[in-house]
């Protein structure tokens, strides 16, 4: 519909536009013609306007000043033609033209200030303009006091090298004008440079006949076509004036002007008309290309800056850097801090970019506050894109700067009401005074340094140390093998396994279930901890995959030892962030539990607080759905990170499980906290874990303290799938009926 409107309008402007230029061509060519069109053309032309009026229905009174203008510019000619004036219409007349057409111009200039606030270099262009409608003014008063013949004539002129200046200019550095503004545009041309012509002739029409009469008939039909055009709503908008081209081609837009003091003086000139003395044209002219220059320069200079910063932060940006860098360092040397935020990537992807960009101008904050108090203003920070900022420091101050640092990012940020943490780690590379460093080096060495703080559990600084580069080959070719792991049989690399740490009943010692935890077990270094590529899968974006794989495995072992007739104790299986982000999990689980025959009740899933799961993302739903079905959602890591009861209440949770750094400080007399969450947990029905429970004394205390399950070193280290087996889940019993859940005491006993 729309497209066909869209072509229909095209086909029938381009009709409209032959159709003015075959009555131009009419109006030069048969000399019968040019009496009759002085009075038919202009006529046209109002009724195209009108009509458009009706058609389009624009807001605002912009098309009906320029009907009235119009009609005003036809009146003039034909009744200097009906009252047989040879020295043209009426001034009065011409004047009233002249007005509204100004009166059209001032609109779209009031229109234009509710667009923004107008650059340094926009400033100066109205200075450029200013300047040149100065020149004209005190043409017109140098005409008017000569007394001369035609003042009138010479002052339109003069109003019409200025409008051919300012409508050139405005051609040029506005972008994307709908076609009704440059059918506008090309009128208004037309017009001025048909003015221009009968002036320079000592008129203020052409008389008819005259071949310039053919230009203002196709300037007089363009105006009415341009009333047509569907786009003549838009034509005086605003955001149509305000739409700039790229600031070089504003910057060329100030040509026209340059020109207009000489064309003035000639326009004077062949007038006849005594203007301005000589002088004042090179006079003028130097003003104006020197308000250019100033112009030019202040363009180049915010081109300069922005190739030297990042426009987000307004820090240097790498090429700052270099600049930077390019300085001798001092005497002592100097340290290049490479920082990069812990979590950012989640920060953007849950709260969204806005957010994270407000969270990197806070921190932004932080970081010049501590250079600057630290160093005293003379080390630099800049960002070098993402979340990675750089200082580039005195190495006397660069310790305590990252220090400093790593203090001021613990205090949690405020962006829109959220309560954000900007940890971050910290590389640093030393250069000494008399060993000059590349900055692509300095870089590398800051990055490897940083990447060894992040694998040390971030929130940390670490200084450069030849042995990292190794570390960090070894975590790429680690990198390479994790993908081909996870993309299928690829035996050179090795398997992942998963292991099984018993959960026990902490008063009795019983074994009610056990926490699956996957390791991988590679060809050259042997069985690895999670810790130790965990890291790799989630930057390789292989999370999901990983948690399926081990669900595949759990189910899997689960529905062997039923077919064994073994004891039949539930499993609970860590998903990432990427699992409860997947809309489908829900379905996946409860397929692969069916398809192997295995009771929901059997499958536990641990999910971490500290994921900030979107409490309207797809994890709540398909959490709801997996506890109806009965498979049980335990919060892991409890008490590490930012706890918000509201997560409680919308994920369908009924275990939180103590993280061990919160158990371990119980038998020290630090108790509060495990006191509060038991107390809590007890007024929700939820059930608490403690994990990581090491000692008799923590077991004990935890008992006191109402704690009913536990995890850890004291019963049991994680164990092989057939050592789980073996000793908790007692023997095969491959036929037969399932056992009875007996409370047989699958005790493993403390060391
Ligand atoms: P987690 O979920 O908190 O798992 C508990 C970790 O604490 C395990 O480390 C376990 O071996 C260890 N642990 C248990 N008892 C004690 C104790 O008494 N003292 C000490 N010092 N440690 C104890 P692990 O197996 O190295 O796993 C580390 C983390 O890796 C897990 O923390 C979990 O976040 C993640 N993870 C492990 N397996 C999987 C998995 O299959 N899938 C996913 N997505 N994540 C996994
Ligand atoms: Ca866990
Ligand atoms: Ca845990």
């Amino acid at each position: 519909m729309t497209s066909r409107r869209a072509r229909w309008s095209a086909r029938s402007t381009w009709a409209l536009l032959v159709g003015a230029l075959a009555a131009a061509a009419l109006v030069l060519a048969v000399p019968a013609w040019r009496g009759p069109a002085v009075l038919v053309v202009p006529t046209t032309a109002v009724a195209l306007v009108v009509l458009g009026i009706a058609l389009h229905r624009p807001r605002g009174g912009a098309w009906w000043l320029v009907a009235l203008m119009l009609a005003l510019w036809g009146a003039a000619p034909w009744l200097a033609q009906t009252t047989g004036r040879a020295d043209g219409p009426p001034a009065a007349l011409v004047w009233a033209g002249q007005a509204v057409a100004a009166g059209i111009v001032l609109h779209v200039a009031r229109g234009r200030e509710g667009g923004r606030e107008p650059s340094p270099g926009g400033r100066l262009d109205l200075v450029v303009i200013a300047a040149v409608v100065a020149l004209v003014g005190a043409q017109l008063v140098a005409v008017a006091l000569a007394d001369h013949g035609d003042a009138t004539g010479v002052a339109v002129a003069g109003v019409d090298v200025v409008l051919l200046g300012v409508l050139l200019r405005f051609a040029v550095s506005r972008r994307a004008l709908p076609v009704s503004s440059w059918l506008l545009l090309s009128a208004g041309l037309l017009t001025v440079v048909y003015d221009l012509s009968c002036s320079l002739h000592g008129r203020r029409t052409a008389l008819p006949g005259e071949a310039v009469q053919s230009l203002a008939v196709l300037a007089l039909l363009l105006f009415g076509i341009a009333a047509l055009h569907p786009s003549m709503t838009v034509a005086f908008t605003a955001e149509t004036f305000t739409r700039r081209r790229r600031p070089s081609a504003a910057l060329l837009g100030l040509l026209p002007l340059v020109a207009v003091p000489a064309a003035l003086w000639w326009v004077a000139r062949s007038a006849g008309a005594p203007g301005l003395p000589g002088w004042t044209v090179p006079v003028t002219g130097a003003l104006v290309a020197a308000l250019c220059l100033l112009r030019a320069a202040a363009a180049l200079r915010a081109s300069e800056h922005l190739a030297e910063h990042d426009p987000l932060t307004d820090l240097a940006n790498r090429r700052g850097l270099a600049r930077a860098h390019a300085e001798p360092p001092g005497p002592g040397g100097r340290s290049l801090l490479l920082l990069d935020l812990d979590d950012f990537k989640e920060v953007n992807d849950t709260h969204g970019h806005d957010v994270g960009d407000a969270l990197l101008l806070q921190v932004r904050d932080r970081l010049v506050g501590a250079v600057r108090e630290v160093c005293a203003g003379t080390g630099v920070v800049a960002r070098l894109g993402g979340d990675e900022f750089v200082v580039l420091a005195p190495a006397a101050c660069a310790g305590e700067v990252a220090g400093r640092l790593l203090r001021a990012l613990q205090v949690p940020v405020v962006v829109r009401g959220l309560v954000l943490r900007a940890g971050a780690s910290v590389g640093v590379a030393r250069e000494d005074a008399a060993a000059p460093v590349p900055l692509a080096e300095l870089l590398t060495r800051a990055d490897v340094a940083m990447y060894a703080a992040k694998s040390a559990g971030g929130g940390r600084a670490a200084d450069f140390h030849p042995a990292m580069r190794e570390e960090v080959a070894r975590r790429y070719t680690l990198s390479g093998q994790v993908r081909r792991l996870l993309a299928g049989r690829a035996p050179d690399v090795g398997h992942l396994e998963v292991h099984h740490q018993p959960l026990v009943e902490l008063a009795s010692g019983r074994v009610v279930g056990a926490e699956a935890l996957v390791r991988w077990r590679h060809p050259q270094h042997g069985l690895l901890a999670p810790d130790a590529f965990l890291a790799l899968v989630s930057t390789n974006d292989l999370d999901a995959e990983l948690d399926a794989v081990v669900l595949q495995e759990v189910v899997d072992q689960l529905s062997r030892w039923r077919d064994q007739g073994r004891r039949e104790l539930p499993v609970a299986v860590n998903l990432t962030r990427a699992s409860l982000d997947d809309p489908d999990l829900a379905d996946r689980v409860l397929t692969l539990l069916a398809d192997a025959g295995v009771p929901t009740s059997q499958l536990h899933l641990e999910i971490t607080e500290h994921q900030q799961l979107a409490v309207d993302g797809p994890a709540a739903a398909s959490l709801a759905d997996l506890r109806a079905a009965g498979v049980e959602v335990h919060l892991d890591d409890y008490g590490t990170g930012y706890t918000s009861l509201d997560y409680l209440r919308r994920f369908p949770v009924q275990v939180l499980k103590l993280d061990r750094s919160v158990v371990g400080a119980v038998a020290d007399g630090d108790a509060q906290l495990v006191a509060g969450v038991q107390a809590m947990a007890a007024a929700l029905g939820l059930q608490v874990v403690a994990e990581g429970v090491e000692t008799p004394q923590q077991r004990a205390r935890l008992i006191e303290l109402g704690v009913r399950y536990g995890q850890g070193y004291l019963f049991s280290r994680p164990l092989t799938a057939r050592d789980y087996a073996d000793r908790v889940l007692g023997p095969a019993r491959s036929h037969g009926p399932h056992p009875q859940r007996t409370a047989a005491p699958g005790v493993v006993a403390a060391p």
